[in-house]
């Protein structure tokens, strides 16, 4: 893996993290923080350094973070209750030997250090860092995923893989950025603490929240629309109706019309920021920006902004994120799916799933792999003509790598090849397709599949020869469910699909 790929491989991890760990108490933060102090204070030998770091320097880090939230944050209140609370249950040990010693009158950490309270405060936090975030930090939807470092829990150091700290220390800024204000959002969002905060802790939400008085008015609209039924386990709802971003908040904070569904608390609770898992995405796509489009356009244009194409868009952008990054999707409770293909970094841990299973027929010239290539360098099958009209057979035996200079996004030569149109019934629409014009295409796999319908693909079928045929069409949906292969140039008659037909591809851009 080169340094660039490492680098992208641990912002994305860090990312994931923070979305898919489970951060009941603050510790973590307080950890990837001290993971990220150390770091810059330690010198490497080169990028691909690995670094030990003994618990005991991060027993001393966890108590330097942690020796301001000792401090009484409310100056109504009393005693320990004035201590703003770092877990929703009761105050955390180390805050409050914390907080007794300031009391005592120990002004700074080195006074700590050399008080006779050290010992058994070291010793607290030393269990507070194996019993809790220590093991736990690389747990990212339930399942350990040793990013960071080996999980030896025998040990008195921990061992930063091969780059890492090289990465922390490339992204010190950006990760302490995150780990911070993940934490601050944390301490806000415990109820004790509100109290204490009292008004301030709306300012986040009045500044960059969600509009709770627009959002009311969606809930009735899709409660008709899914007939009572949770749109994620179907079943069906009473009073506990909460209405769920589809498109997590988090990951995109503007409101958009279309892209909310109604789903029981306890779903929507326990999907929280995840991206929901493909089915999940059809029939969202097909329910919200198909079937009942026009429905919720007309019901919420006054207060939200309602596009269904801006809506798909981003929904894609989310999912190729995510499937780019191998993240985590919520299928159910405590169930999940992956995304798609694991990224490239962490070869050692990050299952790579590698069976694009054979549903669909890749043309048998297999790309050269990514790393011996230039940027954005496709595969282009001359021989592969995508019909525009009727199917017609095309070879996928020649093959030669082209550089894509019109296309801004980033390609990938294992999911993204061109070829050419050839014929006239896509030359239509908004945007239509001419003959001979270069087709950006992504292959259809099962990583890669994602709601079909509304889509222009390639579809693929063999004709009486065996020869593989291929046609380019608009998918529809019929309210039975059939689907159709529209032709954007109306001299062309629709056809509904058949079982012998497969969509092979999707058409990305025209370039
Ligand atoms: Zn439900």
């Amino acid at each position: 893996m080169s340094y660039m790929q490492q680098q992208l491989a641990f912002i994305t991890y860090i990312q994931r993290m923070l979305v898919e760990g489970d951060f009941s108490a603050t510790y973590k933060f307080a950890l990837l923080h001290a993971l990220a102090d150390l770091c810059i204070e330690h010198p490497l030998q080169d990028e691909t350094s690995e670094l030990v770091i003994t618990l005991d320097s991060l027993v001393d880090k966890l108590i330097m973070l942690y020796w301001h939230h000792a401090v009484p944050f409310s100056s109504e209140h009393q005693g320990e209750e004035a201590l703003l609370r770092q877990n929703s249950g009761r105050q955390s040990k180390l805050i409050s030997i914390l907080y007794e010693c300031q009391s005592r009158g120990v002004r700074n950490i080195h006074q700590l250090k050399a008080s006779d309270r050290w010992p058994e405060i070291y010793k607290a936090t030393l269990r507070t860092l194996k019993e809790g975030p220590l093991w736990r930090l690389q747990i990212l939807s339930k399942q350990e995923e040793c990013f960071l470092y080996p999980h030896h829990r025998e040990q008195q150091f921990i061992q930063l893989n091969g780059g890492i700290a090289h990465c922390f220390r490339r992204f010190y800024d950006l990760v302490v950025f995150l780990a911070k204000n993940a934490w601050l959002q944390k301490i806000q969002s415990i109820k004790f603490n509100q109290a204490l905060i009292g008004a301030q802790s709306q300012l986040q939400d009045f500044l960059f929240g969600v509009d709770r008085n627009a959002l009311s008015k969606v809930a009735p609209v899709l409660v008709e629309i899914q007939q009572n039924r949770c749109f994620y386990c179907r079943k069906p709802m009473k009073d506990n109706v909460a209405v769920d971003h589809f498109i997590p908040f988090s990951r995109y904070s503007t409101d958009l019309g279309h892209n909310f569904v109604a789903a029981h608390a306890g779903c929507n609770n326990s999907k929280r920021d995840h991206l929901a898992a493909q089915p999940h995405r059809e029939r969202w796509q097909e329910q919200n920006l198909v079937v009942h489009n026009r429905t919720l356009a007309e019901a919420l244009s006054a207060w939200f902004y309602c596009d269904e194409q801006k809506s798909l868009a981003v929904a894609d952008w989310a999912y190729a994120v995510a499937s780019s990054t191998g993240a985590k999707l919520w299928l159910a409770k405590d169930s999940f799916t992956e995304a798609g293909i694991a990224h490239s970094g962490a070869a050692d841990t990050a299952p790579v799933i590698e069976q694009v299973a054979e549903t669909t027929t890749k043309p048998a010239a297999e790309p050269v792999p990514i790393n011996q290539q230039a940027a954005n360098q496709v595969p282009y099958f001359p021989d592969l003509k995508i019909a525009c009209g009727h199917f017609k057979t095309g070879r996928s035996d020649e093959v030669e790598m082209r550089s894509v200079e019109q296309y801004a996004g980033v390609l990938d030569p294992q999911r993204h090849f061109l070829a050419r149109a050839s014929g006239n019934s896509m030359n239509g629409g908004k945007n239509p397709v001419a003959d001979g014009d270069l087709l950006l295409l992504e292959w259809v796999t099962p990583e890669h599949a994602g709601s079909i319908t509304g889509q222009t693909m390639a579809i693929e079928r063999q004709d009486e020869a065996g020869d593989n045929q291929y046609v380019l069409r608009v998918i529809r949906k019929s309210a039975e469910g059939e689907y159709w292969l529209h032709a954007t140039n109306p001299d062309y008659k629709d056809f509904a699909a058949t079982e012998a037909m497969r969509p092979f591809a999707r058409l990305k851009e025209q370039l």
